[in-house]
């Protein structure tokens, strides 16, 4: 919790540091250990309509977007596409799932890989009065995943979760669609080999997550950070996602951080997992300030559009977490509550 402080003091983010009492005054059923924090900034965007917005002012500059338009390779002074080859003097990748991919033809990112987790979020019915701001837990700073989460969507539906399962190929979104035979063997061969090495306690991060393949897994954790939460108000499952989550090959670890590579003829921006939404203003400005530090073209700026809803965020952690190798003491219900806080200032709404 104190190292959620310090980031968020260091990245200029408005943050309360609440008592257990003072976090209840802002959600009466939150469960809080001592502590909690309070991000007063929070709020959800809808992420279409946000691309619709950033479309639309991109169209009134004059850029031309061409959609459905697939990359094929990098070529002298323009990339070849399903649509024919497009001159660049410039190139920017941000191509989410296959930003790996693309950024090894210009010469970076060798040793960085895809390893993709999907994630599901439970609908609330809107029972039993649903919480009235985003809760969140403690992370656990060893592992990439934020943990089971309380989210108001732009639309003010509430949402629990998400898991971070294996996903078998990039675009596993669900069923057999976009079956890939060979990224299908290559991730299964690196999930293998983290679990073998078992680098980053991987062990342990697969045994959590596979665990919320269970709805009844989800609630349960949701349960931790706010009472009266029951199985019957979350059965809707809603439309998975797909984290574009980087495996460093050289440490063999999940990366916990933005890895934006570049040079004179290119820019790549890889692991752009949550936060990514929300550092959207600067991950917006940061390549397009280094292609014109490169080309003298200050390029494009579109403004996007914010839809949110104004909120806020408490962050709570259900227990006290144990230092490894500590004796599990028997749960205490003065030891379950919220803590933490959210470091930033949208979560993704829908
Ligand atoms: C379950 C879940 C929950 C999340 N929650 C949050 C949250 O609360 N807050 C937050 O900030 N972030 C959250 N995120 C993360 C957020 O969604 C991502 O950080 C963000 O979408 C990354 O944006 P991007 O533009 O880099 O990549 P993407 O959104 O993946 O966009 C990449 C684009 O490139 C295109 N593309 C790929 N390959 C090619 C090719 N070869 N040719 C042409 N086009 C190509 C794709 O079609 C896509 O349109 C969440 C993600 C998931 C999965």
């Amino acid at each position: 919790m104190d190292e959620l402080v310090r980031r968020a003091r260091a990245n200029g983010i408005e943050l309360q540091e609440l008592t257990a009492e003072e976090a209840r005054l802002i959600e009466p059923r939150v469960r809080t250990y001592e502590r909690a924090l309070f991000s007063p900034t929070t709020s959800s965007v809808d992420p279409a309509e946000v691309v619709a917005a950033v479309v639309a002012d991109a169209r009134a500059l004059g850029i031309t977007i061409c959609t459905s338009t697939a990359y094929r390779g990098a070529e002298a002074g323009g990339v070849r596409t399903a649509a024919g080859r497009v001159a660049a003097g410039y190139v920017i990748n941000a191509a989410g799932l296959y930003a790996d991919r693309i950024a090894r033809d210009y010469g970076f990112g060798e040793r960085y890989r895809i390893l993709p987790f999907k994630g599901l979020y439970l609908y609330g019915n809107g029972g039993s009065r649903p919480p009235q701001t985003h809760i969140y837990p403690v992370p656990d700073l060893r592992q990439p995943f934020l943990g089971v989460h309380f989210t108001l969507t732009a639309a003010g539906n509430v949402k629990i979760g998400p898991t971070a399962i294996p996903a078998f190929w990039r675009q596993h979104y669900g069923g057999l669609a976009n079956f890939d035979l060979g990224e299908c063997a290559e991730i299964l061969a690196r999930q293998a080999g983290l679990l073998f090495s078992n680098a980053g306690d991987f062990r342990s991060l697969a045994w959590s997550e596979v665990r919320k393949y269970s709805r009844r897994r989800i609630v349960e954790l949701a349960a931790e950070l706010v009472q009266g939460t029951r199985p019957a108000q979350y059965r809707r499952w809603g439309q998975a996602g797909i984290r574009a989550q980087l495996l460093d090959l050289e440490t063999g670890t999940l990366d916990m951080d933005f890895r934006c590579l570049g040079d004179d003829r290119s820019f790549h921006v890889l692991n752009a997992v949550s936060p990514g939404l929300i550092a959207s203003r600067s991950s917006r400005d940061e390549p397009g300030s280094h292609a014109a530090e490169h080309t003298r073209d200050p390029g494009t700026r579109a403004r996007a559009g914010r839809t949110h809803q104004p909120g806020a965020c408490l962050r709570a952690l259900a227990r006290p977490r144990r230092p490894r190798g500590a004796r599990r003491e028997p749960p205490a219900v003065a030891a379950r509550g919220l803590v933490d806080v959210l470091p930033w200032p949208f979560s993704p709404g829908g």
